[in-house]
């Protein structure tokens, strides 16, 4: 019989264990391995049967349980001693409490999914796990962050496989009351609700989730709430569910029901008000909207409404796949703002902050990214090549400056170490080093480290994904439908001593998990090479919607079913963090094969590094900035001409090829021998250790280790984006919005005068015949500004190397200053100009907006350029 109803009983822990409590409800047992290991000690079995869950564990416990763990000193002590910790953690001031007062006082973060453990299912991939290392690491940090997103029933889906090897997709539903959340509420007991009017009269309410993150406090909004019909409950159902207004619909809640409950929870809990709103990615960008909506209740008009939102948000953009991106019709999104979702502004004027109103673009379309980087005056990408890719993707809307100076930067991601690095990892480079019981451990050293040591740590890692491996491939083929009987095989699969190459992400068409099959024959020889076999542990989930990745999902697993490669080649269905954790320090390689340059960042490579992997990837995303040709492998790149077939083939032979000729030679110690007969591992030493594969483990540890932590990235944020965001807006908003008044009208002024503006005439003055480096001359230009006065501009100088076609590449900005008013809107701007660089060297001159309160020249988007 199947139950009509389901609620979950929480448990009463007796006095002296209460603290289990308090354990289980905060996150940061995660990330806390002491506390982690202390749950799966109270009962491991039944820890590993809730799928490490310490509040599904405690609700195992009957009465009479609980009374013998209360009643067990060791027990009691434990509980003391890691509640005290844990207490010491969310209230020692830590790095963020050492900044000065420029910092702000607490800072939104809005994501549409959070992967913070296996336990609180609310991610798909890549950018939710980024969002939870965010957190994380902000916690560790003591970064006043207050994290905002949803709660969806379903999360994402459990991913299965049918007998022929097709995606199957299940949606388990969770219990609010049985994950670690506590509900936000008034005063008098009331949950605290955020409510959104739709069409036809319709509302839409949500409830107020409150995770905590360690120190970080993370809001997610329940549609499914009574009050609502049926359709409104289902808003939050699931994660990326359905298209069309399912979507806007979780975007409108996510952004403008987010603010809205981070009104409610500064009201309930007194604590400050954000200063800074940042957007992990464009889905959240009606925040933007309902801020601009409080300040124009509040008396603004439009303009400086929207200057004052801008100066104080922050924008990163993740992909640059045209397809990763929301798009609406217009249409659809006036229909919902028209049922008074944001009443006192103009249903128009929202509408132009999402249209693609440029070259390329569909002005009937509301792009979600376009009104992100309209409403942020900060704005970045994931990786410095993901920041270039961008600028040059979003040209359009700064027309007339070069893609350089696009005002996107980047940060590149980073991944949180405590949570990512094995245990066994941490504590052999604590051990063997000396050093203290920190976060993360000190990688400065890791050169130092032992090799055997080091070596015999890899074996290890690599058997213990192995026993995963194998039980998680039996219980896949028991629900492909196979008996016991046929499944001893599953006992022998892969080998603790040979190469190990991992590749495990979602499964869109980009990332090319069927790469490897370009020439099966191929791949079928460098699984069963005589003596350098490689080993392949894959993993992925594909959209519900994606046929093609259901499909290459389904050619990968059918070779991987093959009873002669199936000991060398696995597939696992339902990739995870758990499994995540397992896989990422098993893997000796790691391997990333996207079609250039459309990775963003990417991260589980970082992941892997961190327990002593070596990447094999291609130039892309972060390794195109951090491969450094002894911490791994770049796959190259075909050139820009070859067709998609031929570009499959060329990066593939030199996948196999790199394998064949320098990763598996590596790793067995073959290098000095190889091709004369080499006839087993230890060739180069002796002792069965491969030193140099061990030197590039150690480099990766030492160099890797600091760069690709999520402290890193979030300090990078706080630094470069959150303190100058909270000056801004502090700007904006002081002496009754006197600022953003100020700059609004700024804006207006010259938008609307800016079209008189005419560069006349532009003259060098002592260049040598022959000039030579150390050579300076000045550059006197002629200005007509009309009616704008020489002091709202910057007349500038862009000098740099310059190519046959003249154009300037490698460019420096020179202010040009003002000489002399000539009179009727005339002026003479001057300056000199060095040559620092030998080869051909060129110059223009343009006019831009100059204001105190911009971040970037090209903020307007307004340029003069001479001729
Ligand atoms: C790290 C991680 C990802 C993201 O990996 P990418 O390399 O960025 O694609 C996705 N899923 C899980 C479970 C992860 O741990």
């Amino acid at each position: 019989m199947k139950a009509i109803r389901r609620f979950t009983v929480r448990t009463v822990l007796p006095e002296s264990i209460s603290g289990l409590g308090t354990l289980a409800a905060n996150l940061r047992w995660s990330w806390h391995e002491p506390t982690a290991r202390f749950f799966r000690e109270l009962d491991p079995e039944t820890w590993a049967a809730v799928r490490e869950d310490p509040v599904a564990l405690l609700g195992t416990f009957d009465r009479a349980r609980l009374d013998a763990l209360a009643a067990d000193e060791r027990v009691v002590e434990g509980v003391g001693r890691l509640t005290a910790e844990l207490r010491d953690y969310l209230t020692e001031p830590r790095w963020y409490q050492g900044l000065d007062g420029s910092a702000p006082q607490a800072i939104a973060y809005f994501s549409p999914e959070y992967g913070i453990t296996a336990a609180l299912p609310q991610y798909s991939g890549g950018l939710g796990i980024l969002a939870g290392d965010h957190l994380k690491a902000a916690s560790d940090l003591g970064v006043p962050i207050i994290g905002v997103g949803l709660l969806y029933e379903a999360g994402y889906f459990k991913q299965s496989l049918s007998r022929d090897a097709w995606q199957q997709e299940t949606y388990p539903v969770l219990d609010p009351h049985g994950l670690p959340l506590t509900m936000l509420r008034e005063d008098d007991g009331a949950p605290a609700m955020v409510t959104l009017p739709l069409p036809d009269g319709r509302h839409l309410r949500a409830h107020i989730w409150r995770a905590d993150v360690g120190r970080v406090p993370l809001l997610l909004l329940d549609a499914d709430v009574p009050g609502n019909d049926d359709a409104a409950r289902a808003i939050t159902d699931r994660l990326y569910g359905g298209g069309g207004d399912h979507r806007l619909q979780q975007e409108l809640l996510l952004g403008m029901g987010g603010v809205k409950a981070l009104r409610a929870y500064s009201r309930i809990t007194g604590n400050p008000a954000p200063e800074v709103f940042h957007t992990n990615e464009g889905h959240a960008g009606f925040l933007g909207v309902e801020r601009i909506r409080e300040l124009m209740d509040a008396g603004l008009g439009w303009s400086e409404a929207l200057t004052a939102v801008r100066s104080s948000t922050v924008f990163t953009t993740h992909t640059p796949v045209p397809a990763g991106i929301d798009r609406f019709e217009s249409l659809q999104v006036a229909h919902f703002l028209r049922a008074g979702l944001a009443p006192g502004v103009p249903t128009e004027d929202i509408l132009s902050l999402g249209r693609e109103d440029y070259a390329g673009g569909d002005p009937a379309t509301f792009n979600m990214a376009v009104m992100g980087l309209r409403l942020a005056q900060r704005a970045n990408g994931v990786a410095k090549l993901h920041g270039r890719v961008s600028r040059g993707m979003f040209a359009g809307l700064w027309a007339g400056f070069d893609t350089e100076e696009v005002p996107i930067g980047s940060v590149t991601n980073g991944v949180h170490v405590p949570t990512w690095v094995d245990p066994q990892v941490a504590e052999f480079v604590r051990g063997s080093l000396g050093s203290s019981a920190a976060a993360e451990p000190d990688w400065s050293r890791a050169d130092e480290l032992p090799d055997e040591d080091v070596w015999a740590l890899r074996r290890r890692l690599r058997s213990q994904l192995i026993a995963d491996v194998r039980e998680r491939l039996r219980s896949s083929w028991l629900k492909r439908g196979a008996a016991e009987s046929e499944l001893a095989w599953t006992n022998g699969a892969l080998d603790p001593d040979v190469l190990t190459i991992g590749f495990a992400r979602r499964v869109p068409t980009y990332k090319r998990l069927t790469l490897m099959l370009r020439d099966p024959a191929r791949l079928k020889a460098l699984l069963l090479h005589p003596e350098r076999p490689i080993q392949l542990v894959i993993a992925g989930k594909s959209h519900p919607a994606d046929e093609a990745g259901k499909k290459m999902i389904q050619d990968l697993v059918r070779f991987t079913d093959d009873p002669a490669v199936r000991h060398r080649i696995v597939f696992l269905p339902n990739y995870d963090m758990r499994m995540a954790r397992t896989l990422f320090p098993g893997c000796d390689v790691w391997l990333n094969n996207p079609l250039r340059p459309l990775e963003a960042c990417g991260t589980s490579g970082m992941k892997a590094a961190i327990n002593g992997a070596l990447n094999l990837s291609v130039m892309d995303g972060w390794w195109d900035e951090m491969y450094d040709g002894d911490n791994g492998w770049a796959i190259p790149t075909a050139p820009a001409s070859a067709s998609p077939e031929e570009r499959d083939d060329i990066e593939a032979a030199a996948l196999y090829a790199l394998i064949e000729n320098s990763v598996a030679p590596r790793f067995y110690g073959h290098e000095e021998t190889a091709g004369a007969g080499a006839a087993g591992p230890s060739q180069e030493t002796g002792d069965g250790v491969p030193r140099q594969w061990v030197r590039m483990i150690k480099h990766t540890l030492a160099e890797l280790g600091p760069k690709v932590s999520a402290e890193r990235m979030v300090q990078d944020y706080v630094n470069g984006l959150y303190v100058p965001a909270a000056g801004s807006g502090r700007a904006a908003t002081r002496g009754d919005f006197a600022g953003a008044r100020e700059l609004a009208g700024f804006t207006r002024r010259m938008r609307s005068a800016w079209s008189d503006i005419v560069v006349e005439h532009v003259d060098s003055v002592g260049i040598a015949e022959e000039p030579r480096i150390g050579d300076e001359f000045r550059v006197n230009t002629y200005i007509r500004l009309g009616g704008v006065e020489p002091s709202d501009v910057a007349v500038q100088a862009v000098h740099g190397s310059v190519s046959e076609s003249d154009e300037l590449t490698g460019t420096s900005v020179t202010d040009l200053s003002l000489a002399e008013n000539l009179g009727e809107g005339r002026y003479l701007f001057s300056g000199k100009l060095h040559l620092e660089r030998p080869g051909a060297f060129g110059y223009g001159v343009r006019v831009v907006p100059r204001h105190a309160s911009l971040a970037s020249d090209a903020e307007l988007g307004l340029v003069t350029n001479a001729g």
